[in-house]
């Protein structure tokens, strides 16, 4: 695994930055993707120091253009991309009935464009090496559906379709693995988002649930790269015990 180069969106909190971190002491090259520079090269400072080569782009993940130029940016830099993680997300919670159509929209845009457009990007470099490795965060919400997450339900099983359709197309000798990695509860800054004062309130009368750590998500991603190439681990569903 160590050369292989590695593309993470939403890298510089939660789920990516623990990942970034995993990756880096496999001795994996990163490309560090999101739109909080300071963040990225914070986090490129802490991944040099583990010895491992690390560059940053700053990305918005729902411009087509920007994540092309985070292929070429990688390409550019390493001469090669091996996996890419779509792992940028945004999940701001609301009861249908507060109407929120941009914060429905912002979903879309980030959760299943922002997928879509990092696809795009790398696909053509994948199939003309004929090897790559597209992991897609999902979550568990892409399985099931609670009041206040229609929306986000809606986009996470939105990443599973078009992963497991992406799957579907590829011929055998193309050698390009997908994975979807669907987390439970993680204690990251997904929930800092939510405007709907009811949907907080419905989540401080949650008690019981021990949340995962990104560290959690980082060693499932870790489990789906390190297998040989000739093995795919389609999906992982990773969730707190305590969470029913
Ligand atoms: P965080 O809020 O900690 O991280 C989200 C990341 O996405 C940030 O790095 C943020 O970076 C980036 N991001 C958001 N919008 C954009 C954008 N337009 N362009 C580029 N980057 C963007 O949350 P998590 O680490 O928890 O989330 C990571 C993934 O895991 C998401 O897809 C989420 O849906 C999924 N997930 C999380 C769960 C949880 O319980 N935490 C459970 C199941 C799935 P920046 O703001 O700097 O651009």
């Amino acid at each position: 695994m160590e050369n292989n180069v590695v593309i993470i969106t939403g890298a510089s909190s939660g789920i990516g930055q623990a990942t970034a971190k995993a990756l880096a002491i496999k001795g994996f090259k990163l490309m560090l993707a999101a739109r909080r520079e300071e963040r990225l090269q914070q986090l490129k400072t802490e991944i040099e120091e583990l010895g491992a080569e690390v560059s940053y782009k700053v990305t918005d993940v729902t411009s087509r253009s920007d994540m092309e130029a985070l292929a070429k940016a990688t390409i550019d830099t390493y001469g090669k991309i091996d996996i890419l993680i779509n792992n940028a997300g945004v999940m701001p919670l609301s009861f249908m009935n507060k109407l929120k159509v941009e914060e429905w929209d912002l979903m879309i845009d980030v959760n299943i464009k922002g997928v879509l457009y990092g696809i795009n990007a790398v696909y053509k470099h994948m199939e003309e090496r004929n090897e790559g490795h597209i992991i897609n965060i999902s979550s568990v919400a892409g399985h099931e559906i609670m009041p206040s997450s229609a929306v986000y339900s809606a986009t996470k099983y939105a990443v599973r379709v078009i992963t497991e359709g992406l799957r579907k197309e590829m011929r055998p000798d193309q050698n390009i693995r997908t994975t979807i990695i669907s987390p439970g509860a993680v204690a990251t800054e997904l929930t800092n988002t939510i405007s709907d004062q009811d949907v907080l309130t419905m989540f401080s009368q949650q008690n019981g649930l021990e949340l995962m750590s990104g560290d959690d998500i980082a060693r499932a991603i870790l489990y789906a790269i390190e297998q040989p190439t000739s093995v795919s681990i389609n999906e992982i569903i990773v969730r707190p015990t305590s969470q029913m």
